[in-house]
């Protein structure tokens, strides 16, 4: 029997990346990689045809079982539509993406069964099927970047919610009433993410770049912007375990690149956490790192 094929698209605000993913062995296979600007305009028009050619160049003619595209943002509850994508264009807002996909692959003469799903969730997603959590039913994972995405299986299935809007981690209120890009405040993004970060190292005369400032380490004035976030970053992990017990906790993203932030974060972690739970976070760095969305996607 042949090798099922499929593709998945990571939908970024300055990359399109595409994969050709072949199953049939142990684990699912990256065969070819389609990495592509993202159109500047952000148009529906433009994306959907920089999609659409990368399909092609990977299909290169074969047949392809599934295409799933993982999309920055927020979508509704049967994941055809958009709510909002924030660094895209309002005409994106109440789209039916799953239809404007699925006719711009048929006018390539492209049908296989279409999906989306948030970016983040697909990032747990291709964890499970071929990261840190294959076999595990129970985890969460965090990308430590720009912002915090999460995304959580529980019970083996994507945690998704009454809405579709389940498992925003980074947005677990931690501390403090400073405002969150998104419209609440006291998130855990805010102090985390490498742009809080950075705001707060360059406000005492230190490097922006996150992997730099994390070297300093043991200089004191470093470590106050630094503890600032492992200590976000643990009362997230901390929260979340005591609401989802999972086995494991994978941290990606470009922050998890840092030597020793896994540590840092689960020592932090037991301070907060409840006794039955304290010694209980296995919390591991994704060794897959940005393929986790791509292979997530193609197995929507
Ligand atoms: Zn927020």
């Amino acid at each position: 029997m042949m090798n099922a094929m499929k593709i998945g698209v990571d939908l970024g605000g300055h990359t399109l990346t595409s994969a050709l993913i072949s199953y049939g062995g142990p684990k699912p296979r990256i065969e070819k990689i389609d990495k592509s600007d993202t159109p500047r305009s952000r148009s529906v028009k433009d994306i959907m045809e920089a999609i659409a050619s990368a399909a092609e160049r990977l299909s290169d003619g074969h047949e392809i079982d599934a295409l799933g595209v993982a999309v920055p943002g927020m979508l509704n509850a049967d994941r055809r539509r958009a709510l909002r994508l924030p660094n895209f264009p309002v005409e994106w807002d109440d789209l039916d993406v799953l239809g404007a996909i699925e006719s711009a692959l048929a006018s390539r003469g492209i049908r296989a069964p279409v999906g989306i799903e948030n970016d983040a969730n697909c990032y747990a997603l291709g964890e499970g099927s071929a990261g840190e959590a294959v076999g595990i039913s129970d985890f969460v994972t965090f990308t430590m970047g720009t912002g915090i995405g999460c995304g959580i299986v529980n019970g083996g299935k994507l945690l998704t919610g009454a809405h579709g809007m389940a498992g925003e981690g980074g947005h677990v209120v931690v501390r403090g009433d400073a405002p969150c890009g998104c419209g609440g405040k006291g998130h855990s993004e805010t102090l985390a993410a490498a742009d809080g970060t950075s705001a707060r190292a360059v406000a005492k005369g230190l490097p922006e770049d996150f992997e730099k400032l994390w070297r300093m380490r043991g200089d004191p004035a470093a470590d106050e912007v630094l503890d600032v976030t492992i200590d976000a970053m643990a009362r997230t992990v901390a929260t979340v375990c005591h609401l989802l017990d999972p086995e494991i906790v994978i941290i990606g993203g470009g922050m998890s690149k840092a030597e020793g932030i896994a540590d840092a974060i689960k020592s932090k972690s037991t301070e907060y956490l409840s006794r039955p739970f304290k010694n209980l976070p296995d919390i591991r760095i994704s060794r897959i790192g940005s393929d986790a969305a791509l292979y997530g996607a193609a197995n929507i």
